[in-house]
Protein backbone atom coordinates (compact mmCIF):
# COMPACT_ATOMS: atom_id res chain seq x y z
CA UNK A 1 0.00 0.00 0.00
CA UNK A 2 1.67 3.47 -0.74
CA UNK A 3 0.07 6.48 1.09
CA UNK A 4 1.51 9.97 0.24
CA UNK A 5 0.66 13.14 2.08
CA UNK A 6 0.21 16.66 0.85
CA UNK A 7 -0.33 19.64 1.30
CA UNK A 8 1.04 23.16 1.57
CA UNK A 9 3.50 24.78 4.14
CA UNK A 10 2.34 23.85 7.79
CA UNK A 11 -0.31 21.79 7.06
CA UNK A 12 1.24 19.24 9.25
CA UNK A 13 2.09 16.33 7.00
CA UNK A 14 5.18 15.42 8.69
CA UNK A 15 3.13 14.90 12.36
CA UNK A 16 0.76 12.83 10.39
CA UNK A 17 2.90 10.70 8.64
CA UNK A 18 4.58 9.82 12.37
CA UNK A 19 1.27 9.46 13.42
CA UNK A 20 -0.07 6.74 10.71
CA UNK A 21 3.39 5.10 10.80
CA UNK A 22 3.33 4.13 14.37
CA UNK A 23 -0.53 3.10 14.37
CA UNK A 24 0.34 0.51 11.61
CA UNK A 25 3.52 -0.69 12.80
CA UNK A 26 2.10 -0.91 16.31
CA UNK A 27 -0.23 -3.76 14.10
CA UNK A 28 2.90 -5.22 13.39
CA UNK A 29 3.01 -4.06 9.49
CA UNK A 30 6.11 -3.04 8.11
CA UNK A 31 6.40 0.54 7.31
CA UNK A 32 8.39 2.48 5.15
CA UNK A 33 8.19 6.39 6.11
CA UNK A 34 10.09 8.72 3.66
CA UNK A 35 9.97 12.12 2.32
CA UNK A 36 10.62 13.88 -0.90
CA UNK A 37 12.39 15.66 -1.86
CA UNK A 38 15.60 14.23 -0.35
CA UNK A 39 15.10 10.56 1.05
CA UNK A 40 18.42 8.98 -0.38
CA UNK A 41 21.93 10.43 -0.52
CA UNK A 42 21.41 11.56 -3.99
CA UNK A 43 18.48 13.20 -3.04
CA UNK A 44 19.71 14.65 -0.30
CA UNK A 45 22.38 16.62 -2.51
CA UNK A 46 19.32 17.21 -4.92
CA UNK A 47 17.36 18.78 -1.84
CA UNK A 48 20.53 21.12 -1.38
CA UNK A 49 20.50 22.29 -4.73
CA UNK A 50 16.79 23.04 -5.21
CA UNK A 51 16.04 24.39 -1.21
CA UNK A 52 19.16 26.22 -1.47
CA UNK A 53 21.97 27.58 1.23
CA UNK A 54 20.65 30.85 1.55
CA UNK A 55 22.15 33.35 -1.37
CA UNK A 56 22.73 30.80 -3.40
CA UNK A 57 21.46 30.87 -7.04
CA UNK A 58 18.34 29.69 -7.46
CA UNK A 59 17.41 27.02 -9.77
CA UNK A 60 15.33 28.15 -13.19
CA UNK A 61 11.67 26.64 -13.12
CA UNK A 62 12.17 23.92 -15.55
CA UNK A 63 15.72 23.04 -14.09
CA UNK A 64 13.74 23.19 -10.46
CA UNK A 65 11.10 20.40 -11.99
CA UNK A 66 13.81 18.40 -13.74
CA UNK A 67 15.62 18.25 -10.20
CA UNK A 68 12.68 17.22 -8.24
CA UNK A 69 11.97 14.70 -11.07
CA UNK A 70 15.84 13.38 -10.71
CA UNK A 71 15.18 13.07 -6.71
CA UNK A 72 11.79 11.07 -7.64
CA UNK A 73 13.12 8.69 -9.89
CA UNK A 74 15.56 7.81 -7.50
CA UNK A 75 13.65 7.47 -4.98
CA UNK A 76 10.32 5.25 -6.79
CA UNK A 77 13.30 3.34 -7.81
CA UNK A 78 15.71 2.58 -4.57
CA UNK A 79 13.04 3.54 -1.59
CA UNK A 80 9.47 3.30 -2.70
CA UNK A 81 9.22 0.12 -5.13
CA UNK A 82 11.59 -2.30 -3.03
CA UNK A 83 9.48 -1.58 0.12
CA UNK A 84 6.17 -2.43 -2.24
CA UNK A 85 7.71 -5.07 -3.59
CA UNK A 86 8.33 -7.01 -0.07
CA UNK A 87 4.78 -5.80 1.06
CA UNK A 88 5.68 -3.12 3.25
CA UNK A 89 2.80 -0.15 3.78
CA UNK A 90 5.38 2.97 2.03
CA UNK A 91 4.21 6.66 3.54
CA UNK A 92 5.57 9.34 1.60
CA UNK A 93 5.69 13.19 2.81
CA UNK A 94 5.43 14.58 -0.61
CA UNK A 95 5.41 12.92 -4.41
CA UNK A 96 4.21 13.78 -7.57
CA UNK A 97 1.23 16.05 -6.82
CA UNK A 98 3.59 18.55 -5.12
CA UNK A 99 5.19 18.57 -8.21
CA UNK A 100 2.15 19.56 -10.41
CA UNK A 101 1.30 22.46 -7.53
CA UNK A 102 4.82 23.79 -6.61
CA UNK A 103 6.23 23.49 -9.92
CA UNK A 104 3.23 23.68 -12.23
CA UNK A 105 0.68 26.01 -10.71
CA UNK A 106 2.88 28.07 -8.61
CA UNK A 107 5.86 28.13 -10.90
CA UNK A 108 3.19 28.27 -13.60
CA UNK A 109 5.18 25.74 -15.83
CA UNK A 110 2.54 23.94 -18.12
CA UNK A 111 0.91 21.14 -15.75
CA UNK A 112 0.28 18.48 -18.65
CA UNK A 113 4.22 18.86 -18.95
CA UNK A 114 5.02 18.25 -15.75
CA UNK A 115 2.83 15.30 -14.95
CA UNK A 116 4.32 13.58 -17.85
CA UNK A 117 8.03 14.63 -16.50
CA UNK A 118 6.78 12.60 -13.23
CA UNK A 119 4.85 9.36 -14.71
CA UNK A 120 8.52 9.13 -16.68
CA UNK A 121 10.43 10.02 -13.69
CA UNK A 122 7.79 6.93 -11.55
CA UNK A 123 7.66 4.59 -14.53
CA UNK A 124 3.97 5.45 -13.80
CA UNK A 125 3.58 4.43 -9.97
CA UNK A 126 0.81 5.72 -8.27
CA UNK A 127 -0.03 6.05 -4.85
CA UNK A 128 -3.15 3.95 -3.40
CA UNK A 129 -4.60 6.80 -1.59
CA UNK A 130 -3.50 10.51 -0.89
CA UNK A 131 -4.11 12.53 1.84
CA UNK A 132 -4.78 16.09 1.55
CA UNK A 133 -4.01 18.20 4.45
CA UNK A 134 -5.61 21.78 3.79
CA UNK A 135 -4.69 24.57 5.07
CA UNK A 136 -4.94 28.35 4.03
CA UNK A 137 -1.81 29.68 3.15
CA UNK A 138 -1.93 32.34 5.55
CA UNK A 139 -2.45 30.11 8.55
CA UNK A 140 0.10 27.41 7.35
CA UNK A 141 3.22 29.97 6.56
CA UNK A 142 2.01 31.49 10.45
CA UNK A 143 2.37 27.92 11.99
CA UNK A 144 5.97 27.48 10.10
CA UNK A 145 6.68 31.03 11.17
CA UNK A 146 5.61 30.07 14.93
CA UNK A 147 8.12 27.30 14.86
CA UNK A 148 10.95 28.99 13.45
CA UNK A 149 10.81 26.87 10.47
CA UNK A 150 10.54 30.19 7.62
CA UNK A 151 13.03 29.03 5.34
CA UNK A 152 14.11 31.88 2.87
CA UNK A 153 12.95 28.97 0.24
CA UNK A 154 9.17 29.53 1.64
CA UNK A 155 9.45 33.38 2.21
CA UNK A 156 10.52 33.77 -1.39
CA UNK A 157 7.10 33.11 -2.74
CA UNK A 158 3.94 35.48 -2.47
CA UNK A 159 1.05 34.74 -1.23
CA UNK A 160 -0.83 34.28 -4.16
CA UNK A 161 2.21 31.64 -5.00
CA UNK A 162 0.78 29.90 -2.05
CA UNK A 163 -2.66 30.55 -3.16
CA UNK A 164 -2.31 28.94 -6.61
CA UNK A 165 -0.04 25.54 -5.02
CA UNK A 166 -3.68 25.02 -2.53
CA UNK A 167 -6.35 25.58 -5.20
CA UNK A 168 -3.95 22.99 -7.16
CA UNK A 169 -4.00 20.57 -4.46
CA UNK A 170 -7.49 21.05 -3.96
CA UNK A 171 -7.99 20.33 -7.93
CA UNK A 172 -6.21 17.21 -8.12
CA UNK A 173 -8.31 15.88 -5.28
CA UNK A 174 -11.85 17.05 -6.83
CA UNK A 175 -10.26 15.34 -10.46
CA UNK A 176 -10.16 11.58 -8.74
CA UNK A 177 -12.37 11.83 -5.49
CA UNK A 178 -11.85 8.06 -4.82
CA UNK A 179 -7.68 8.09 -4.87
CA UNK A 180 -8.08 10.97 -1.90
CA UNK A 181 -9.25 11.88 1.09
CA UNK A 182 -8.99 15.50 1.80
CA UNK A 183 -9.02 16.73 5.54
CA UNK A 184 -8.95 20.45 7.57
CA UNK A 185 -5.79 20.39 8.38
CA UNK A 186 -7.18 23.23 11.28
CA UNK A 187 -8.61 20.24 12.69
CA UNK A 188 -7.45 18.87 15.74
CA UNK A 189 -4.25 16.68 15.57
CA UNK A 190 -5.86 13.54 16.77
CA UNK A 191 -9.00 13.99 14.73
CA UNK A 192 -6.88 14.01 11.40
CA UNK A 193 -4.70 11.15 12.86
CA UNK A 194 -8.43 9.08 13.43
CA UNK A 195 -9.80 9.79 10.64
CA UNK A 196 -6.73 9.01 8.46
CA UNK A 197 -6.29 5.78 10.42
CA UNK A 198 -9.54 4.49 10.04
CA UNK A 199 -9.22 5.33 5.66
CA UNK A 200 -6.62 3.35 5.85
CA UNK A 201 -8.08 0.39 8.03
CA UNK A 202 -10.47 0.21 5.21
CA UNK A 203 -8.23 -0.13 2.34
CA UNK A 204 -6.35 -2.91 4.66
CA UNK A 205 -9.24 -5.33 4.53
CA UNK A 206 -10.39 -4.57 1.36
O1 LIG B 1 7.77 19.17 2.72
P1 LIG B 1 9.00 19.97 2.96
O2 LIG B 1 8.78 21.14 3.88
O3 LIG B 1 10.22 19.17 3.31
O4 LIG B 1 9.32 20.61 1.53
C1 LIG B 1 10.38 21.50 1.40
C2 LIG B 1 10.00 22.61 0.44
O5 LIG B 1 10.14 22.16 -0.88
C3 LIG B 1 8.60 23.11 0.61
O6 LIG B 1 8.66 24.37 1.18
C4 LIG B 1 8.06 23.21 -0.79
O7 LIG B 1 7.81 24.55 -1.04
C5 LIG B 1 9.19 22.76 -1.69
N1 LIG B 1 8.78 21.80 -2.72
C6 LIG B 1 8.56 22.24 -4.00
N2 LIG B 1 8.21 21.33 -4.96
C7 LIG B 1 8.10 20.03 -4.69
C8 LIG B 1 8.33 19.56 -3.38
C9 LIG B 1 8.67 20.48 -2.41
O8 LIG B 1 8.65 23.43 -4.26
N3 LIG B 1 7.80 19.18 -5.67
Amino acid sequence: LFVVFEGGEGAGKSTQVTRLAETLGGQGREVVVTREPGATGVGARIRALVLGAPGSDTPSPRAEALLYAADRAHHVATVVRPALARGAVVISDRYVDSSLAYQGAGRTLPVDEVSWLSSWATGGLKPDLVVLLDVEPQTGLGRVASRGEATDHVEAESLAFHERVRYAFLDLAAADPKRYLVLDASRPVDEIAARVARRIEEMLVD
